[in-house]
């Protein structure tokens, strides 16, 4: 937009969203000296990140060495190049694998931040150093009196706001992560973080970025950024049409970021020039389907199969829900998947799915039965009916499968051959046999915990044009940054970890260390 002569606020960094991406790059630019304001336009902040388990893959960082972690950033770097390969800049990725341990040596030096190591094996367990207890920490949960008011303001867990749990007595996970960046904002007077606030335009002067326009409780301000505007206002994943127009795959609906992840920074960006990257792309994942429509992101199967439309398997169903949501895509591609697909199961466990982790919780059993949801029959051949694949064809899939069980391995398709297939069973094989009636199936679609395409960056989160020029002043983090992970999920904690180490490298470029920022 042109620029006009007044501004209603001024800053030196404009902070565009309240998740990973946004509060540590708001964090390191109060610490560096500047001053910050931070647009949140929700009511609260968090962002999905609040809804997460708050993983962090850093490999070798200090939490790790200190519980006698032998990891090595070659070792880290054989493996990231071998899962994300040259589909995303080498600057880029090295930006990450070399920045996350010491951003975590730079958040200890701050009481408001500890963490611990939560093993969690990598993705790909069979690519070159691989960690089969991964790269993984978490921040350590907070008492909830540590927060006081504080926790007013943070978004609530999928449980509280969808299944209208009570919220948990600790803070945890995604939880404790923005709970604890706001504790450390709060000590810092020059940090203003207001909710519903949201960036609607960028100011562009010339080759540079001076500002943005936000609607402030409906009220339109310009706000000067004397440093530059950091986007971290996550990805487009609640955008139907915006999802339509990149051919991401899935639905809004099945999403799980919060309904103001609508995408309107990144397409901001896109209006001053700004190049994106990846924009089909997104962190997959099989999904329960529930009996309001949603299916949500879900792993830790102790049991059961995925059946395609032909009721044969197609999936090693303990690979990480990234690499099965993909396939489920690709399935529904060659259209031998159609939506929704089951899982069967037996009745060692009951009729509830063997399913332990859903983000969204199951609710009644009734509910899903009557929603023809969760379908039960005394034998394979008449569960095959009712769900719609041929009876044969289900029978002798569960009788290989058995056969595989048996052996201890799926020589169909390796499940339990890497370390996280195993994760979820004690180590041990996961693969259990079908052989108690009555059986059970549960309809899944596919999920998506959102999307991860956006705006083009360099090594510094400095927003690149369409001719690969940087534009001064404009930074991107998180999920509205092109992902560093181009096209795939490395490890748990890579999504957050690469939001706020982005985040962190773009305020201190602003702030003139490492050789970047403007005067
Ligand atoms: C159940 C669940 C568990 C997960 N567990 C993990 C995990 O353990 N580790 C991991 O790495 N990843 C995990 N993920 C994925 C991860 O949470 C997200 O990829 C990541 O948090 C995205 O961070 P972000 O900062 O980019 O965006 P978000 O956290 O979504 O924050 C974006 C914020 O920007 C705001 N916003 C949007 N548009 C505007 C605008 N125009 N102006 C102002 N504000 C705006 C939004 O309201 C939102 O608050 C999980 C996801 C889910 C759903």
């Amino acid at each position: 937009m042109e620029a006009e002569q007044t501004w209603d606020d001024e800053c030196d960094v404009l902070v565009v969203g309240s998740g990973g991406g946004a509060l540590t790059g708001a964090y390191t630019a109060a610490r560096e000296g500047l001053s910050v304001i931070l647009a949140e336009a929700d009511d609260c902040f968090g962002g999905t990140t609040a809804y997460s388990g708050g993983g962090m893959w850093f490999p070798n960082n200090a939490v790790l060495r200190r519980a006698g972690g032998t990891d090595t950033p070659e070792d880290a770097r054989t493996y990231y190049r071998a899962v994300v390969g040259d589909r995303t800049p080498v600057e880029l990725q090295d930006a990450y694998l070399e920045n996350g341990a010491k951003l975590v040596d730079y958040l200890e030096t701050d009481d408001d931040f500890a963490f611990q190591v939560l093993p969690w094996p990598d993705y790909f367990g069979s690519a070159p150093r691989a960690s089969d207890t991964g790269r993984h920490i978490v921040m350590k949960p907070v008492q909830p009196e540590a927060l006081g008011d504080l926790r007013d303001t943070l978004r609530p867990t999928l449980g509280v706001e969808r299944a209208g749990e009570p919220l948990p007595d600790l803070v945890a996970g995604g939880q404790a992560l923005i709970g604890r960046h706001l504790l450390a904002l709060s000590r810092r007077d020059n940090a203003e973080l207001r909710t519903n606030t949201c960036c609607e335009e960028l100011v562009r002067e010339g080759d540079t970025i001076t500002g943005a326009v936000v609607s402030q409780d409906g009220v339109r301000r310009r706000v000067r950024a004397h440093r530059g505007v950091l986007v971290a206002s996550g990805g487009f994943e609640r955008n139907e049409a915006m999802r339509k127009e990149y051919d991401v795959p899935g639905t809004s609906r099945d999403t799980l970021g919060p309904a103001t992840n609508q995408g309107k920074a990144i397409r901001a960006g896109i209006d001053i020039g700004a190049d994106v990257d990846l924009m089909s792309e997104a962190w997959w994942s099989p999904g329960l389907t529930h009996p309001d429509g949603t299916s949500t992101f879900s792993l830790w199967f102790t049991g059961g199969i995925f059946v395609d439309d032909n009721g044969e398997r197609f999936v090693n169903e303990s690979r990480a829900y990234d690499r099965i949501g993909r396939d489920v895509i690709d399935r529904i591609d060659a259209g031998t998947v159609t939506l929704p697909f089951w899982m069967v199961y037996d009745d060692r466990d009951g009729e509830r799915p063997p399913v332990r982790s859903t983000s969204v919780p199951m609710g009644e059993t009734d509910a899903y039965r009557d929603a023809g949801l969760w379908v039960s029959a005394d034998t394979l051949d008449e569960l095959a009916t009712r769900i719609g694949v041929p009876a044969d064809r289900l029978a002798s899939t569960v009788a290989r499968f058995n056969e595989f069980a048996a052996a201890g391995r799926d020589d169909d398709f390796q499940r339990g051959d890497e370390a996280y297939d195993r994760s979820f069973a004690g180590g041990g094989s996961p693969l259990v046999p079908l052989e108690t009636g009555p059986f059970h199936a549960a309809a899944f679609g596919i999920s998506d915990l959102g999307t991860k395409g956006g705006l083009r960056t360099d090594a510094h989160a400095r927003v690149l044009d369409r001719d690969g020029a940087v534009i001064n002043g404009l930074y991107a983090a998180g999920n509205s940054q092109a992902a560093v992970s181009g096209t795939v999920y490395p490890g748990g904690g890579n999504p957050i970890g690469s939001c706020m180490v982005f985040s962190h490298l773009a305020a201190l470029d602003m702030a003139g260390r490492d050789g970047g920022g403007r005067a």
